[in-house]
């Protein structure tokens, strides 16, 4: 079965990825405004109204923005595990009972005709996941907002076709940059985020060289750039013997506009 996916905006500023097969049309996250969400869509020519539900994978202002709305807006269900419905319930304003769909992480569950695996991720909110999406051939993975990779997500998340993931920083950057001190001690944590050469040996250990479509994902503005995270990864996976033109597709995942999207067939 085919399956679209694209990064509608990537970064600490706001976060919302689309994805559809031919039944199911979902969003994971929505860190921006209603009426941003929806003018991001509509540059790839999708109408809101033709969503089926949003997927959440925590409560931080950059990935839930416009959840609320949006599901009032569209009558959307929204899927989120216990931890993140208690810490957005406030934010995010009344939901329909219907609309509230609860899962546990790290079991499978279906919505449509979508697999779904949300998978713990390691980060300062409530219950963090990220998700694994496939149907009966495809795999796609999305996973940032994490401190850190564990061998056990590693070996769930081998075998995507498509792996969203976090370059959030470049160590050197973050440690001379302007951050106070207990806030760079956050990101480097493991609670944090994954910087660029954790999310290269992360991806070293993880890719297959079988065309695997990676894409980085959640650059800070202040202590990373595209041109570095791209370098970086590039470089160190070159350095393992992966030919990053022929064996795997790398790409940065824009900040404030939709990417190229990819079908895979
Ligand atoms: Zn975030
Ligand atoms: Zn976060």
């Amino acid at each position: 079965m085919k399956m679209k996916f694209c990064s509608l905006s990537s970064g600490s500023s706001g976060n919302c990825v689309y994805m559809e097969t031919e039944n199911t049309r979902v969003l994971i996250d929505a860190g921006f405004s209603g009426k941003k969400v929806e003018e991001l869509l509509k540059n790839i020519d999708v109408d809101p109204k033709t969503l089926d539900g949003i997927l959440v994978t925590h409560e931080h202002t950059d990935h839930i923005k416009g959840v609320g709305i949006l599901s009032r807006r569209y009558n959307l269900p929204i899927m989120a595990n216990y931890g993140t419905w208690m810490g957005m319930d406030k934010k995010i304003g009344k939901i329909k009972d219907e609309n509230i769909l609860i899962f546990k992480n790290d079991y499978d569950f279906e919505f449509r005709d979508l697999e779904i695996h949300p998978i713990s991720t390691y980060h300062d909110s409530e219950c963090s996941c990220g998700y694994i999406v496939g149907n009966s051939n495809k795999k796609i993975t999305v996973m940032t907002d994490t401190g850190y990779v564990s061998q056990n997500m590693k070996d769930k998340i081998k075998g995507s076709d498509i792996l969203y993931v976090e370059a959030n920083h470049d160590v050197d950057m973050l440690k001379n940059g302007i951050y106070p001190y207990h806030l760079k001690q956050r990101v480097l944590s493991t609670k944090g985020h994954l910087s660029n050469i954790d999310s290269a040996m992360m991806l070293g250990e993880v890719l297959k060289a079988n065309e695997e479509k990676v894409i980085l994902a959640h650059l800070s503005q202040e202590n990373n750039t595209p041109k570095m995270a791209f370098e970086t990864i590039k470089f160190y996976l070159e350095k393992l013997g992966l030919d990053t033109e022929k064996e795997i597709d790398l790409s940065v995942a824009p900040r404030h506009m939709a990417s190229k999207i990819i079908t895979l067939d």
